[in-house]
């Protein structure tokens, strides 16, 4: 998509129009990808969650225990751990997400995972007037007629934005203020970008949650790729993780999906 430049207006103190700078701004609003990438996490996650559970249960002072550790390979431990449900060590691992291409009707089912840290751009701090990005749903973008539909409408929601924000302008609402009155008009297809730490004892509830064919497509995809990333870090504590009947019978009862077989395949593969 080809960028553009907005030259930024102001006025000088003679009360003439002098351009201060230029801003990117879309030549018209596009539709999104998602793109999950692990910015940071607990160096040897697996070695810090075993140094927890080896305080627990050893009287040692914690040099020696940091030797101890260093010196081998700490993956049966945490295996064993993890099939006795001492699940407490594990939460010393955390994991830092930088997403974006997800809209905000994704994001408001991600922040309802309580045990998590999340920055979100602000649709107060950050002006839409340039363009939103949006995401199209496959079933609609399989459908010419629906597709156009959906692009039609994200652009009325545009101009909608555009038009009250000039309006609020033009009475002195300007900046955050008239923003944050205008995006009640932007829809849940509105791209969002978030950044999200957990602790890998809250990633795997959230796995478990979201991974699942029960959860919704776009949620699934994200969990999806963050389970990817965090497996390659930490291979021991995320071998079972996915939904549910990854790791035993599928938990779903009459809404299963009826694909435990295939699902555990395709988690598998992650490996
Ligand atoms: C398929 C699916 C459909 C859904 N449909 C709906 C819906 O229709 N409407 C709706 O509102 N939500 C819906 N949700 C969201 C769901 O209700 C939860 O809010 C969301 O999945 C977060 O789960 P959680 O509370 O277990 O997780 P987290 O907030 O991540 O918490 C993790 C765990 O910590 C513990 N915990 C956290 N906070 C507390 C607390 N205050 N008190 C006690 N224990 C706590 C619990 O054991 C909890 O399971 C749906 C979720 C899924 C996966």
């Amino acid at each position: 998509m080809p960028i553009l430049y907005r030259i930024i207006p102001k006025l000088t103190k003679h009360g003439k129009i002098s351009n201060i700078g230029i801003l990117p701004c879309k030549e018209k609003i596009v539709e999104t990808k998602l793109n999950v990438v692990l910015l940071a996490h607990t160096p040897n996650p697996e070695a810090t969650i075993a140094m927890a559970a080896k305080l627990c249960y050893s009287p040692s002072d914690i040099g020696s225990l940091k030797n101890k550790i260093a010196a081998r390979d700490q993956k049966g431990f945490v295996e064993k751990l993890m099939k006795m449900g001492h699940m407490s060590p594990i939460e010393h691992a955390s994991f830092t997400f930088a997403v974006e291409g997800i809209s905000r009707a994704c994001s408001h089912q991600l922040v309802r995972h309580r045990l998590a840290s999340y920055s979100q751009q602000s649709q107060r701090y950050v002006s839409e007037e340039g363009g939103f990005d949006y995401v199209i749903p496959e079933t609609i973008k399989g459908n010419a007629e629906l597709e156009k539909y959906f692009i039609d409408f994200m652009e009325k929601a545009q101009k909608a934005y555009n038009h009250i924000v000039g309006k609020l302008n033009k009475k002195g609402i300007t900046g955050e203020a008239a923003n944050q009155d205008a995006r009640f008009v932007l829809p849940n297809a509105a791209e969002t970008k978030i950044m999200i730490t957990m602790n890998a004892r809250e990633l795997l509830h959230f796995f478990r949650q979201r991974c699942c064919n029960r959860a919704q497509w776009e949620i699934r995809a994200m969990a999806i790729e963050m389970l990817k990333r965090v497996k390659d870090i930490s291979p021991t504590v995320f071998a079972g993780s996915g939904p549910g009947c990854v790791s035993g019978p599928c938990p779903e009862g009459e809404y299963s999906c009826g694909k435990a077989v295939e699902v555990r395949e395709k988690f598998k593969k992650f490996r």
